[in-house]
Order: structure tokens, then C-alpha cells, then sequence
């Protein structure tokens, strides 16, 4: 299984629109944070977790040339602004892309792409077949996938398991029953926002209890806020502490299991 780290970022990205902070004006490539998204490789599949405004730019700088499946985590923009460009694949393979997510998501697609699925379409919207996922494993062709149910604040939502790789993001809280589904990890993906507490995610401190609560062989952490500063000085940090076995991920990186 190949994963790729298509994005890293929080909801706004890193620069930050107009901001003029040291992580935002830092000149190194690994303070350049695309929205958060993943690429699963595996079983000559392609699965994708989430799609968010930067979707587009994701598929042509990593060159993803098939696309078999959409994993939705929820329902906020910088999950799903991306969806209208599967439009290319569409074209291409002449047929819809498999996008799976819960049926609040699915409404909210709906709503929000609502001439997508309108009655009488426009030509040329982008066609997606929504799968509608509860928090029952299913699978996509032979992979299995157990989708994880945890909250971001009050709103529950979903990550994924594959085999021994799991991508939890936007998390500010999980029971225990969910936590039995996310042990003997190879890798652990999970978002931490920045050092200070943050109502609806994981901060560093939170983040760093729950990897140590699973033990994973490996966490990486994701959707990263500038505030958490530049990715040097945070990855120093880390190194000291976890000697490698926490790791803050950057756009790019490129891990196989
Ligand atoms: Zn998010
Ligand atoms: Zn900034
Ligand atoms: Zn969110």
C-alpha cells in the first residue's frame, strides 16, 4: 500500500491569504500546505480520502491519472469543495466516480451540489454515485475498509481504516468502543491543529495522547494550522521527544506499508 500526502493543511492552507507570520512568509517548501487529502494505492485501486478546494490542483502535481474512489470523512468545504473537478474523470473513463459517505453528508452534497442532481442536469456536470456508508466495514473490490466514528465538537463523523493504515482528521473526541477498531496500527494518521486547544480538534498535546493511547508503530500528524509554527522547529521538537515515531507529515511525503 502506497499512501501519498496530497495535503496537510487546515481549512485555510498554509500561506494564509494575506497573512504575514514567520510560518506563512518561511520560504521552505514544507511550510506549503494544501488542503488535507490523502491517496491510498493499492490493489491497482485509487482511493482518495476526502476532496477539498485544492482537489484539482492535487491530481495534476501528483499526477493522479484514475481515480476509483472518493472516501468522505464530512461535510465541511475544505472536505468536498473539490468534487465538481471529477468532472475530468468522467470524461475520461466514461463513467461516474464512487464517492462514499455518510447520509447527512450525502444530503449536504446534495444541497450544496444541488445542479448535480437536479431533475433536468446541465451538460457537462460532474457525476458522482454517492455511496451511502454507516459505520459498518465494507469493502471496494477486495480492500476492506472500517470506517471509524469519532467527533469533530458536537458533529460525529468518520475516518478509515485499511489493513493496518488509519487517516483520522478534524477529531476533537472518540469513545472507547471506536478506540478498539484503531489498535495494532502500522501507521497512524491524525490531525493536530496547533499547540494551543482548539474547540473542535485535536491540539499537539491531544494529538500526541491518543498516538500514545494506540501506540502505532509510526503517527504522522495532518491539517495543520500556521499557527503551529514552521515545520523545522515543530519536527526538532517531536524528534527530541518521540525519536521518529511521531512525525509531522508535509505535502509530498510518501510513505509505503
Ligand atoms: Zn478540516
Ligand atoms: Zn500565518
Ligand atoms: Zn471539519
Amino acid at each position: 500500500m502506497k499512501i501519498t500526502f496530497l495535503g496537510t493543511g487546515t481549512s485555510q492552507g498554509i500561506p494564509v491569504i494575506a497573512c504575514k507570520c514567520n510560518t506563512c512568509l518561511s520560504k521552505s517548501k514544507y511550510d506549503k500546505r494544501l488542503r488535507s487529502s490523502v491517496l491510498i494505492e493499492l490493489n491497482n485501486k485509487n482511493i482518495l480520502i476526502d476532496a477539498g478546494p485544492d482537489f484539482r490542483q492535487q491530481m495534476l502535481k501528483y499526477k493522479v491519472v484514475k481515480l476509483d474512489a472518493i472516501l468522505i470523512t464530512h461535510e465541511h468545504r475544505d472536505h468536498i469543495a473539490g468534487l465538481d473537478d471529477i468532472r475530468s474523470y468522467n470524461w475520461i473513463y466514461k463513467k461516474p466516480v464512487d464517492v462514499y459517505a455518510e447520509k447527512r453528508v450525502i444530503d449536504l452534497i446534495k444541497t450544496q451540489y444541488s445542479y448535480v442532481f437536479s431533475e433536468e442536469k446541465y451538460p457537462g456536470v460532474p457525476e458522482m454515485n454517492l455511496i451511502e456508508i454507516s459505520e459498518s466495514p465494507f469493502f471496494i473490490n477486495d480492500i476492506k475498509i472500517i470506517p471509524v466514528r469519532y467527533f469533530h465538537f458536537k458533529l460525529p463523523i468518520l475516518g478509515y481504516r485499511i489493513n493496518d493504515f488509519a487517516y483520522i482528521t478534524d477529531i476533537s473526541n472518540i469513545n472507547n468502543e471506536e478506540l478498539e477498531k484503531l489498535k495494532n496500527l502500522n501507521v497512524l494518521v491524525v490531525s493536530a491543529l496547533r499547540k494551543k486547544p482548539h474547540i473542535s480538534h485535536f491540539n499537539l498535546n491531544a494529538a500526541i495522547n491518543f498516538i500514545k493511547l494506540l501506540s502505532p508503530k509510526i503517527a504522522y500528524l495532518t491539517h495543520i494550522s500556521h499557527l503551529m509554527g514552521k515545520h523545522k522547529d515543530i519536527s526538532k521538537e517531536l524528534k527530541k521527544k518521540y525519536n521518529l515515531h511521531i512525525k509531522l507529515a508535509y505535502d509530498g511525503l510518501i510513505i509505503n506499508i
